[in-house]
């Protein structure tokens, strides 16, 4: 499962930060998951409420955030939304098409103590 070790990545990358910043308790973490990512959002929700550390993340309250997708043409240079990652360029057709939003997975926002 894809979501589960997702999961856990954002879970190292708390723990980290919270030795390196010698925090104790989350309050409230914001993830992003671009539209285009693959990524399962209430499965990878599920797996992380289920990991969240007990003393760090017990009352975190977790928040997605799920931008659009965006891509450039490689050929006429407009800058589209897109849905799906199969679109073409709605200007010229093309499918050349280079996609600079929506397939991340980031930690946006964490309010800690
Ligand atoms: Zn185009």
């Amino acid at each position: 499962m894809h979501e589960i070790s997702l999961a856990q990545e954002v879970l190292t990358i708390v723990q980290n930060a919270a030795i390196r910043d010698n925090f104790t308790k989350v309050h409230k973490l914001t993830i992003e998951i671009g539209r285009l990512s693959c990524v399962e959002v209430d499965a990878f929700l599920f797996a992380l409420e289920n990991q969240k550390l007990e003393s760090l993340m017990v009352n975190t309250k977790i928040t997605i955030t799920q931008p659009e997708g965006v891509a450039n043409c490689k050929l006429c240079n407009s800058e589209f939304k897109l849905t799906d990652r199969w679109d073409s360029c709605p200007e010229c057709k093309s499918n050349q098409i280079t996609i600079t939003e929506g397939e991340q997975l980031k930690i946006i926002d964490l309010i800690v103590s």
